[in-house]
């Protein structure tokens, strides 16, 4: 994956390239940024960009190199992560990283290092690692991970180069879950529910959303402000916790968000499968009813993100829905 090939971080990409072309890389870089936002793609094209000889800023891609590196097999690429059944990056491991990146590069220029996720590392693990990022043995490359920058030692912040990455947008989110295959209408559905976040895309791709928004539909009809037990039990089945609670909510604007496209005539809607239902409840009342909801849902959802109770914050919301006028 060359830096040509990436989506979305193109002021980074730009200052990564201008450093490889003049042979002012960093010794340390701290990639900071939600995962699935694209800080692993980066790393690993700024460490294709280092060891591909044909160019001068960016990789080719397609040497024997560049592919080693995307398929995870190049020899001097060393990899910290947590052990699979620990909690942390120990000391120990820093250690074994210290000893390879002394030794000679195999084929590369140079050594790289990936430690993922930094805050992981252990306060001694963390201590060790100093001395490292400001004289990394046979010139390496260290790249830190990390979600949040905040929760490392300031002396490692403060010896590395800090990148900050934004999440994706959505456009660019839907791009590449229509360059991984996914159909369109998932991929539209899913996109702006992703929060910029591939990884949390393809989670959401594959806990069956469409059987979850069949399941959300099904709730939605049935709930009666006569049968006021039927918005509790609704709020109740539908709520789970806070982020689980603020995907419904996503699921819930872009039905909404559907059912005025569609009462304005449009046919310009991001749930083509559920259309039907969608129609209800456009069609249920009028116009200036619907954009109120639409308000209400998001409303709630700032108010479940700033630590509004979820369920009583659904049950609120779902008597304002299932309330006919
Ligand atoms: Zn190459």
């Amino acid at each position: 994956m060359p830096f040509a090939d990436i989506l979305g971080h193109e002021r980074i990409v730009e200052v990564l390239r201008r450093s490889l072309r003049t042979g002012k890389t960093a010794h340390s870089y701290l990639f900071e940024g939600i995962s699935g936002c694209g800080r692993k793609k980066t790393t690993l094209a700024l460490i294709q960009g280092m060891f591909c000889q044909s160019a001068d800023d960016d990789a080719c891609g397609v040497c024997p190199s560049c592919r080693k590196v995307a398929g995870g097999s190049h020899a001097d690429i060393h990899i910290v992560e947590p052990l699979p059944d620990k909690r942390d990056i120990s000391i120990d491991q820093l250690r074994e990283m210290q000893r390879t990146l002394s030794l000679r590069p195999y084929e590369a220029p140079r050594k790289a290092c990936i430690i993922e996720p930094a805050e992981r590392m252990s306060v001694n693990a963390a201590n060790s690692l100093l001395k490292t990022l400001e004289e990394p043995p046979g010139d390496a490359l260290i790249i830190l991970l990390t979600e949040n920058a905040g929760l490392l030692l300031p002396t490692i912040r403060s010896r590395c180069q800090l990148i900050r990455f934004a999440p994706l947008s959505p456009e660019h989110i839907l791009t590449l879950l229509e360059q991984s295959g996914m159909d369109a209408d998932t991929a539209s559905l899913i996109a702006p529910m992703s929060g910029g976040s591939m990884q949390k895309a393809i989670e959401l791709d594959n806990e069956s959303l469409a059987a979850r928004r069949e399941n959300v539909i099904s709730r939605l009809s049935q709930m009666n402000i006569n049968k006021i037990a039927s918005v509790f039990d609704a709020a109740e089945a539908l709520s789970g916790n806070r982020e689980e609670t603020l995907e419904l909510l996503d699921l819930l604007i872009s039905f909404y968000r559907d059912a005025l496209h569609l009462a304005a005539g449009s046919g310009e809607i991001v749930n083509r499968s559920a259309r039907s239902a969608i129609e209800t409840i456009a069609t249920r009342r009028p116009i200036s009813r619907t954009m109120e909801l639409l308000e209400a849902i998001c409303q709630t959802r700032r108010d479940v993100q700033r630590n509004a109770n979820p369920k009583l914050a659904l049950d609120h919301l779902f008597m304002n829905i299932a309330a006919e006028t």
